[in-house]
Order: C-alpha cells, then structure tokens, then sequence
C-alpha cells in the first residue's frame, strides 16, 4: 500500500501501562487536526498501520495506546524504536466519533479499543454507559479519568483477579454483561475492539436492542 503518512511527527515519550500495551506521545504537526474518535496511519521503517489518537483535540501534542502484538511489525518496532525517531503520520480519518441522540450512549470496548473512549472522554464527553473488556486489572487504562466521566463504567474482567471495590466489578465477558444484565431501553451502541467481538456483540444487540442504533470500529 503505498504511504498515506505524508507528515513528520517526532517521538518524545513512552509510557509502559502493562506489560504489552504503551502510550506514545510526539510532537504534533502544525495545523494538524481531529475530531475524537478518529484514528492516523503511522509508518516506521516501511510500514504503516493505524492507530486512533487518544489525546484531547485541543492538547499540544498526539498520543496514542498501543499494544505489542507478539511478531507484529509495527508494534514491536514503535515499542522499541528510541526518543526523537521520526515517524511518518497521514491526516486524521474515519467516522467512529460521538454523535448525541435522544438515545443512551453505550461504549463497548475490548482491550487498547477503550482508545477511541478515552479520546472522546478527554473532549468532554459525559453520562455514558462504558463496558471495558479485558484478562487482567492493570489493562483497564484509564479507569480514573473514564469512571469519572461515566454514568456507568463497568470493567469486565474475563480472568478472575480480585479487585479493591470488588462490587463495581463484572466477572465475564461484555457480551454476557450485555446478555445479563443491560438494562433494557434505546441505545446508541458504539463497539471498538478486534472484529469477532464486534460480529458476536452486533448479533447479540439486534436481537435485544431492536430500536438501538451500531457504530463500530475493528482494529484487526
Ligand atoms: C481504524 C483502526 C484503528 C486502530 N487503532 C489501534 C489503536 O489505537 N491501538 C492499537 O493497539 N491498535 C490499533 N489498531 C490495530 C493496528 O492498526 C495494528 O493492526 C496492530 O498494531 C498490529 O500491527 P502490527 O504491525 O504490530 O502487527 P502485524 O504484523 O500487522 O500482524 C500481527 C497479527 O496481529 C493481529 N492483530 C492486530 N491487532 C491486534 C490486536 N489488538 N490484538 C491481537 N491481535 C491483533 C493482526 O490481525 C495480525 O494477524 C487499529 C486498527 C484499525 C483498523
């Protein structure tokens, strides 16, 4: 595919938030803007893959979360590559972005999908339902600022691993929280994460949510 990632962006910071999954922050390109939600191409070394930005649109600078995918060309070289690197970066693209209804937001996200979430909490969005999938406790990034901006965040934990405030906790799968226990009504759905979760989930929310509206973004 050739490059879409015409801009420079420079790497000025790695954040380790588990033991696979790390927060980039670089410089950001005069003139460069985004709506929360949407992602860039980002290319090192020949290749390029997509990434959604995570900070706020007004921030001095682009972050991004990424997990190491064991083998994986590009996340492996952006969680090795060194400070001051020059990476290439595209334009901000695509439509999985915040849009109010009359109808309840629903945020449904499995594993580094929380991003497109954080992006639009960190721009002042409030009073959605977020459910965040992941194995382990320490994968729920951005718990602190994500609960507080939430009228419900349900961390849904598919390992067993306690938990301080064990009651705000879901032992299980989004997709058995949404089966379980979702209250019944009209949602706005929006659903990021890897392409079978998303399939299952859109199934499940047709069937008992019929007057409920998708939006989705698969990151493989
Ligand atoms: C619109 C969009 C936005 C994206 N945003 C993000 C983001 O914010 N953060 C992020 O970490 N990734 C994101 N991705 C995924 C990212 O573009 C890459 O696919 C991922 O980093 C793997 O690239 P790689 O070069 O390391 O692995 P590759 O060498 O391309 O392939 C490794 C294998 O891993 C699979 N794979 C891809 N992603 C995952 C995953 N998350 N978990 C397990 N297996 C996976 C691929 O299907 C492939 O089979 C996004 C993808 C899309 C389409």
């Amino acid at each position: 595919m050739p490059s879409t990632a015409k801009q420079s962006i420079i790497l000025l910071d790695r954040h380790w938030h588990t033991g696979d999954i790390f927060e980039l922050r670089c410089s950001r390109p005069p003139d460069f803007t985004f709506r929360p939600g949407q992602f860039v191409h980002v290319a090192c070394q020949g290749t390029q893959r997509e990434y959604t930005l995570i900070s706020a649109p007004e921030e001095p600078e682009l972050r991004l979360l990424i997990k190491q995918i064991p083998q994986g060309r590009l996340s492996v070289l952006l969680a090795t590559t060194p400070m001051g690197t020059e990476l290439g970066v595209s334009a901000a693209q695509g439509y999985f972005c915040f849009q109010p209804s009359k109808r309840e937001p629903c945020f449904i996200a499995t594993g580094t999908g929380i991003a497109p979430f954080i992006a639009m909490c960190a721009s002042g969005v409030r009073d959605f339902t977020l459910l965040h999938g992941v194995r382990h406790p320490s994968a729920l990034i951005y718990r602190r600022e994500l609960s507080r901006a939430a009228k419900h965040y349900i961390p849904c934990l598919s390992s067993p691993g306690p938990l301080a405030d064990e009651n705000q906790v879901f032992h299980g799968y989004v997709s058995t929280y949404v089966d379980t226990l979702l209250p019944p009504g009209d949602y706005d759905f929006y659903l990021c994460g890897l392409r079978n979760m998303i399939r299952d989930l859109t199934h499940l929310l047709d069937a008992r949510y019929p007057h409920s509206h998708i939006y989705s973004e698969a990151y493989d």
